[in-house]
């Protein structure tokens, strides 16, 4: 039977993930890459799926969930990760690829299938009919931004991203911390109630830590709004506390003494399992903000889910315009898929790409679209992106902090893999219907 052909636009690792499962699911796709006419400030070849950093696609470990997650996107059939196992090169417990044997492979593999068709060519806007999935990444062209911003609103496309540390409740010290919101509004927050001295240490070893240099693209990513802390921390001693660590409209309970200044932290997730340091977002190094931060009383043993960071991010508002296929809300023939939705990082972006064109071949082929379940990483990702409750949507990558509470009391030290045999049992389940 013949279907009604798409087109993705994007030949990196979600468009080109995208493009192999509807493919192989009888679909013919247009796949448009605008390299090498137009290129990314960051990427370097003609290749579909380049890698534009690292070589390393994180932990196999199942203790780790970047580890389940590449797990379930082989028994999905990937491509990438086809590739990522013919090309990789030892990393122990890493998996790590030779970055031009994979990307080769897979621009072999995606131009030589009878049903895609590579058009190297820049789409400068949005096509107005047909089945389109959008997979331009975190350095979408202008030309595109536009059209994407002109569809979506002007507050619902953002060109950098400004992500605060995450760390798990349990591993917060709550002998450190009060429950309140800002003038007894409730207790929403957690609170870390600093003296001076504290605060001018905390101060001091911002300015002194060791930073990441932006690259030359991204020198222009400071907004007033979400300057990097440490930046914040050499304007002025007193800069932080009256910006975000401003002690106003709180009062320790304990002690009932005003604090000097006030470290908050904003539940992440529903279920209350992370917590966020507001205003955190840094180009501190990963190894300085674990030193600095665990510093802090009731972060010493602080478990860091994410760390801080601020980059050059072409990203939407998801929760707000994208259902639970990834489809707009308003216009469903429109699908995103990649880092543009909002994930973090390779893995979680071809994973994305991986699941919309299973979504997305449903759709064309007129049945219905069963849900992932969100018990498994991919799942949780997806609920992340679409149902993150706060104004403040910053991109995430995969951790155990993200997925759903066990139902049964589990000891801490078997959580993890409790919730990776879940996360098993529920995609074999799911992969079946
Ligand atoms: C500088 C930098 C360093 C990074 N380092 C890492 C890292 O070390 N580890 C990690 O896990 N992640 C890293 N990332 C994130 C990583 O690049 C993304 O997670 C991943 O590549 C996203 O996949 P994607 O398919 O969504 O986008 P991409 O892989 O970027 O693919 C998007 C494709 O769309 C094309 N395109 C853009 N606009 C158009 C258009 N209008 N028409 C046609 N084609 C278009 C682009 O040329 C590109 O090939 C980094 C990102 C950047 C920018």
């Amino acid at each position: 039977m013949e279907y009604q052909s798409v087109t993705i636009i994007g030949g990196g690792l979600a468009g080109s993930e995208a493009a192999w499962q509807m493919a192989e699911s009888g679909i013919r796709v247009h796949l448009y890459e605008m390299r090498p006419h137009q290129k990314t400030p960051a990427h370097q070849t003609d290749f579909l799926a380049e890698l534009v950093c690292s070589n390393s696609f994180k932990s196999i470990e199942p203790s780790k969930a970047s580890g389940l997650l590449k797990q379930e996107m082989t028994q999905m059939g990937s491509l990438i990760l086809e590739s990522a196992q013919k090309s990789k090169v030892p990393a122990g417990k890493a998996l790590a690829v030779d970055r031009t044997l994979f990307s080769q492979y897979i621009t072999q593999k995606i131009s030589s299938h009878p049903k895609i068709q590579v058009l190297r060519e820049e789409c400068t806007e949005i096509p107005k009919q047909g089945i389109v999935i959008l997979a331009t990444g975190p350095l979408t062209s202008l030309a595109l931004s536009q059209s994407i911003q002109e569809k979506l609103g002007e507050n619902s496309l953002y060109f950098y991203d400004a992500i605060s540390p995450i760390v798990t409740t349990e591993s917060i010290d709550m002998n450190f911390c009060f429950e309140a919101s800002r003038y007894e509004a409730g207790s929403d927050y957690l609170n870390i109630p600093l003296s001076k001295e504290q605060y001018t240490e905390f101060v001091q070893d911002l300015m002194t830590g060791e930073k990441i240099e932006p690259k030359d693209f991204e020198k222009a990513a400071y907004f007033e709004g979400c300057l990097p802390i440490e930046v914040m921390a050499q304007r002025g001693f007193q800069t932080l506390a009256f910006g975000p660590l401003k002690p106003v409209g709180l009062t320790d309970p304990r002690s009932s003494a005003k604090p000097y200044a006030v470290i908050q932290l904003r539940k992440e997730n529903q279920s209350g399992t992370l917590y966020n340091l507001v205003g955190f977002q840094t180009k501190l190094t990963y190894s300085e903000q674990k030193r600095i931060f665990q510093k802090i009383l009731a972060l010493k043993k602080a478990v860091f889910v994410r760390l801080g960071s601020i980059h050059r991010n072409t990203f939407i508002h998801s929760p707000l315009h994208l259902n639970p296929y990834l489809q707009l809300k308003s216009e469903p023939r429109i699908f995103f898929a990649g880092q543009i939705t909002g994930v973090e990082g390779y893995m979680e972006s071809t994973a994305m790409g991986l699941l919309v064109g299973r979504y997305a071949s449903q759709f064309v082929k007129d049945k219905p679209i069963i849900p992932i379940p969100e018990t498994t990483a991919m799942g949780v990702l997806i609920h992340y992106i679409t149902s993150y409750p706060h104004k403040n949507y910053q991109p995430m990558n995969i951790n155990y902090g993200l997925f759903p509470p066990l139902h049964e009391k589990t000891p801490k030290r078997d959580k993890k893999e409790a919730l990776w045999l879940r996360a098993n049992k529920d995609l074999s389940n799911w992969i079946h219907l």
